[in-house]
């Protein structure tokens, strides 16, 4: 009978350094001394991808997209090289693949490509020759050979593709944290690190910013049913499984999105833009209309595009953030919550309720704020409430 199957990722913070690297070279022994099949997809190390997206602004601040992949592709090839190398130098057989030599097909979406196939035999040679295979994450090719990437924390979605190729046993994804919280720990204090959490759930905290996870990753594992686990590299523990699409009852975390920008463009322009931006692909955040203006809000790159299609001069674009409660929201929640806010003196630009989830925009320098006022009064609240009914669900 074949040996378990594991396909465990590491973001660009676990390979940070020659020093991570060894380390993620012992813990990637270790799964296979306890007698495991592996492949390991890896991120670029920490920092390299924004620097080769500088590196390629200061050419053109719209470089051409499939240079910017060819470009952007690099970063994970020399992580997964010396990810190698350090397995070898302690005396493990391994191989590095790139996206191309991994099989990985996507379609022709340069910078946001789409995984459409994976051709497993390449791969499965490798495993049955007891190799620990290295695939790069986040790059593919596409039908004409051409470099592709898949956006960014793509790497996630390369390891669950995998994954679900595979038929593996479970996909590790390990990060910096000790797995999935009820809202980013580096901005809310009180944040906890979930046991479990439901895919209905963790899509929605994933769309609307939570980075821990890759959205398509998060898609893609649940349509699979691909047992998914989030965990840290730095630290024992067992993180978080991602499991099952009940979604928990009550309201379960918050994501935030910061640094972006709003622009107000009259509301008769609305059908011509929202035309041309699906056209162009443009992602747009959150989208809010009112009797005579259409917001847009998006990361500065998408707002800059829509700027350039706009036939008038387009009005001010002002710094925002966006702060999502994620779960069930009952219907006194709109004015309470918005009480709760002001009387922190933080102040709500528009709001827009969505299916799984209520999303604020707000000022960019009151996000964090406003991010630990609505934890605490609904995430940490709710969970002592609805403590007997989250125990139940958990089993
Ligand atoms: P990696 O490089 O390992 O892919 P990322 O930076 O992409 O790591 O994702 C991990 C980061 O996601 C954490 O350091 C944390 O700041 C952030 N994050 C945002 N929301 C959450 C959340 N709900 N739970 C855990 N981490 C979160
Ligand atoms: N290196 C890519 C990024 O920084 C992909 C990844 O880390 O998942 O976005
Ligand atoms: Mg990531």
């Amino acid at each position: 009978m074949n040996k378990p199957l594991i396909v465990q990722k590491f973001g660009g913070t676990s390979v940070g350094s020659i020093e991570r690297i060894q380390s993620v070279a012992k813990q990637v022994i270790q799964a296979k001394l306890a007698g495991n099949r592996l492949v390991v997809v890896v991120s670029a190390m920490s920092g390299e991808t924004n620097r080769l997206v500088e590196l390629a602004k200061q050419i053109d601040s719209v470089p051409n997209a499939r240079e910017l992949d060819v470009l952007l592709s690099t970063g994970e090839q020399v992580s997964m090289a010396l990810l190698a190398m350090a397995l070898s130098k302690l005396g493990h057989h391994s191989v590095s693949l790139t996206g191309q030599q991994a099989q990985i097909q996507t379609n022709n979406q340069h910078n946001h490509a789409t995984i459409s196939e994976i051709n497993t035999q390449v791969i499965q040679r490798y495993l049955d020759d007891e190799i620990i295979v290295i695939v790069a994450g986040f790059q593919g090719v596409n039908a004409l050979g051409d470099i592709t990437t898949l956006g960014r924390g793509g790497s996630d979605t390369t390891a669950v593709t995998l994954a679900a190729a595979l038929l593996a046993d479970e996909c590790q994804i390990y990060t910096d944290v000790a797995g999935v919280y009820t809202a980013d720990p580096r901005v809310v204090v009180n944040a906890k690190c979930l046991d479990k959490i439901d895919f209905t759930t963790m899509e929605v905290m994933s769309k609307k910013g939570a980075k821990v996870l890759h959205l398509p990753c998060v898609t893609h594992a649940g349509k699979n049913d691909v047992p998914l686990r989030v965990l840290s590299s730095f630290e024992s523990g067992s993180g978080t499984l991602v499991k099952g699409w009940n979604p928990t009852p009550g309201m379960s975390g918050i994501a935030l999105k910061k640094h972006l920008l709003a622009i107000s463009i009259p509301a008769h322009q609305k059908q011509r833009i929202d035309q041309q931006i699906k056209l162009c692909g443009i992602e747009i955040d959150c989208q809010i209309t009112d009797d005579a203006d259409y917001t847009l809000i998006a990361q500065p790159d998408a707002i800059h595009r829509v700027v350039a299609m706009l036939s008038e001069v387009a009005t001010e674009k002002s710094p925002v953030g966006l702060v999502t409660v994620v779960g069930d929201i009952s219907p006194p929640f709109t004015s309470q919550s918005q009480q709760l806010l002001n009387l922190a003196e933080i102040s709500v630009l528009h709001f827009c309720e969505d299916k799984h989830s209520f999303t604020f925009v707000i000022a960019s320098e009151a996000i964090d704020k406003a991010a630990n006022v609505l934890h605490d009064n609904y995430i940490i609240s709710n969970d002592t409430v609805s403590r007997e009914e989250k125990l139940a669900y958990l089993g």
